[in-house]
């Protein structure tokens, strides 16, 4: 971005001195890559935005979450002129701000005075105290001849008019607060006041912003305990900083032509580049899985709750159409934009009637001419007493709120006749009685399945927001392994692991990414580690991970400087080296191809999902009565490849962690707890199915 060498960004606020400790709906503000800072009261933040403009190289975007300008019209009728800037000088001059208070209640009070009727001004924040002509309710002015908002507000959901002085989420005290500090800036600086004069080459440009349109966005990468002005800012800051030069340009460039007078907020329209751009979170730290030294065998327990604690979501979020979106991990709630039903309608082919109309014992009631299918109305109302033809799906018409299926009624000349018994609302769906509007129809973090597109499309969704798929790079390591299928000759075996491990990925909904196979080469393995970080988001590699000589894997991320051995009391399992390479998480796997199924399903996974958006995965298990005998000893968790047969849980006969043979065999994973256990047929064990770790 080249136009602006530094941007800061700038969250407002029209109250009084907030006090030394940092709080919310305070000023908030940030420079694009450094840390948001509190700004406890505007004289405060009007010195800090002057030393940073002065302290900064290069150009200098600044933006401020207020309006900088009024509804057309309002200028002009205040100043005489219709120059928004006119109307930022009138307000300087007249403004007087302290931490300890300013008169902007007046002011709008005696602006209001000017204007005919009541208004345009509304809300007065001093309980005790009327100000003349300042209603206290928005709904009490009339006539004052002003737009409601200006254009830029009809297109922003959910953006509060500058007319408001108090109250939750008013903006008008902002402006008139805010106004006076820009008018300031400018003089002393020279800036150029963003739509109103020309931005390109201007040493400061100070621009409106609304950091509402990447709220979503800002709640995904907040950090846990940060105030929501502060990420705001820092996300906003970031964000605008990695554009494009000409996404900028073109989002500077305004078109609207009551902007010129009402200003604009930048990216209105533009939402997608602006959260697109940097949409995707930070990277995890470089010390996510740095263990305290000394560490003996960690219990899977506490290795889990480590691993839970130390990752969070790594991907991007993006909108796909419902078609796309079958298998992706949900990134925001989806609401009920209509409900299910929509109206109220009949369940079965039948005739409808008024309950209240029915008499005691045997019924006959006339019927109308006409009937209601699904998706064509009846348009008339159904007169009290009399009954209309009604189909499955239906819409129930005006008047008519029970339905008798057809099967109960005698069909007579232009009349029905059934026996009594029939129940008020009989056969009938109710509004929203499957999902009313505005509730919650499916969480985030869920992953898409075929029901859940329908119940998406039935309550009014044609996209759903999703994350990236997490991209997996899958390298095997090891000098003797041969490509499946090539000629392999002695001392060689067939790389097994990447095939699997690959469809285990394409099972469990990440983006698997082949990264191939390397020998014990350290330099090779480096090379191949550099390519998939710039390729995924997690690297898994299998082999090399433990201590010995050829142990490559742990030793490059060990020198690189950021590596754990994780010894986790685990049978089959290996220690587990757990790094970072360029930025990217690595699961250093054993090489065993038994121990690397059961490390991803047990310790992978679970992460991968976390990384993933979809929070912290636990596999559903049953518990069924054992179909073997068993004795085990304390110390270690084991898992047993397993399957169901005849309502018990078979394991495979060998526990050898090179029987590939017997993870073919299997169906899931017997789970025997930490302690020491003495297994008999019949007794309850935990059997978790393969497809539970999905
Ligand atoms: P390592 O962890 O490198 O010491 O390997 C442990 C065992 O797993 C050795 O017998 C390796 O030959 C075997 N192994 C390593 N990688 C693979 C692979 N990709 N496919 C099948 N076996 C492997
Ligand atoms: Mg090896």
């Amino acid at each position: 971005m080249s136009h602006f060498n530094t941007v800061i960004m700038v969250d407002w606020s029209g109250g009084n001195d907030r006090g030394p400790t940092p709080k919310k709906d305070a000023i908030w503000a940030c420079v694009a890559g450094r840390e948001p800072v509190y700004l406890r009261n505007r004289q405060v933040a009007e010195a800090w935005l002057c030393e940073q403009i002065e302290g900064a190289e290069g150009r200098v975007l600044a933006g401020f979450d207020f309006p900088f300008g009024y509804p057309k019209g309002f200028a002009g009728a205040v100043t005489g002129k219709a120059d928004p800037l006119a109307l930022w000088e009138w307000f300087e001059a007249r403004i007087e701000d302290t931490p300890q208070g300013n008169n902007r209640f007046d002011l709008a009070g005696e602006i209001n005075g000017m204007f005919p009727g009541i208004g345009p001004f509304w809300g007065n924040g001093r309980v005790k105290h009327d100000v003349a002509h300042l209603p206290r309710k928005g709904l009490a002015r009339k006539g004052h001849g002003m737009p409601g908002k200006r254009a830029c507000e009809d297109r922003a959901k959910g953006a509060f008019a500058c007319w408001q002085m108090s109250g939750a989420g008013s903006v008008g005290g902002q402006v008139m607060m805010g106004l006076p500090v820009l008018t300031r800036l400018r003089a002393r600086f020279g800036a150029a006041a963003w739509p109103f004069e020309p931005w390109r080459g201007a040493d400061l440009a100070l621009v409106e912003i609304w950091p509402s349109l990447i709220a979503a966005d800002v709640a995904a990468a907040q950090r846990a305990g940060e105030i929501k002005d502060a990420a705001q800012v820092r996300v906003l800051a970031e964000r605008v900083a990695a554009l494009p030069e000409d996404d900028l340009a073109e989002m500077l460039d305004v078109t609207d032509p009551r902007a010129c007078e009402e200003g604009w907020i930048f990216g209105l329209g533009h939402e997608g580049r602006l959260a697109g751009a940097a949409l995707k979170p930070p990277p995890l730290r470089d010390d996510c899985f740095a263990l305290p030294a000394g560490v003996d065998w960690t219990p899977v327990d506490e290795a889990l709750d480590d691993l839970r604690a130390r990752l969070r979501p790594v991907v991007a979020r993006v909108e796909v159409p419902l078609a796309g979106a079958l298998g992706r991990v949900l990134a925001e709630d989806v609401v009920a934009r209509r409900s299910n039903p929509p109206q109220a309608n009949t369940a079965v082919d039948g005739y409808g009637f008024a309950f209240d109309a029915l008499g005691a014992g045997d019924q006959t009631l006339p019927l109308i001419e006409g009937r209601a299918a699904a998706g064509v109305p009846l348009e008339d109302t159904v007169p009290y007493g009399k009954a209309v033809r009604v189909l499955t799906g239906a819409a129930l018409p005006d008047g008519v709120d029970t339905v008798i299926l057809e099967e109960d009624v005698t069909l007579g000349e232009g009349a029905i006749a059934f026996r009594e018994g029939v129940r008020r609302g009989a056969n009938t769906r109710k509004a929203g009685e499957d999902v009313a509007a505005g509730e919650v129809a499916l969480a985030a973090g869920r992953r898409v399945t075929p029901a859940d597109l329908a119940l998406a499309a039935a309550v009014g969704h044609g996209s759903l927001p999703v994350f990236e798929r997490l991209r997996v790079g899958v390298l095997s390591t090891g000098d003797e392994l041969v490509e499946p299928g090539a000629p392999a000759g002695a001392g060689r075996i067939y790389d097994a692991n990447r095939v699997m491990l690959l469809g285990l990925l394409e099972e469990m909904g990440f983006a698997p990414v082949d990264m191939g196979r390397v020998g014990d080469d350290r330099e090779a393995l480096g090379a191949r580690l550099d390519d998939a970080s710039e390729k995924a988001d997690v690297i898994l590699t299998s082999g090399g991970a433990s201590a010995g000589d050829e142990d490559h894997v742990s030793a490059l991320l060990r020198e690189a400087g950021a590596m754990s051995e994780w010894r986790i009391a685990i049978k089959p399992g290996r220690p587990l080296a757990l790094g970072m390479w360029q930025g990217t998480p690595v699961f250093g796997l054993p090489g065993n191809p038994v121990a690397a199924l059961v490390c991803t399903l047990v310790f992978a996974r679970p992460a991968m999902g976390l990384m993933a958006g979809r929070g912290w995965l636990e596999p559903q298990a049953v518990e069924l009565p054992a179909g073997f005998e068993k004795r085990k000893k304390p110390g270690r968790r084991e898992f047993l490849r397993a399957r169901m047969r005849g309502g018990a849980a078979e394991v495979f006969p060998s526990e050898g962690s090179g029987r590939i043979s017997g993870l073919s065999w299997a169906e899931g994973l017997v789970e025997l707890p930490d302690g020491a256990a003495q297994i008999s047929p019949g007794d309850p064990v935990r059997f978790i199915p393969y497809e539970s770790f999905r």
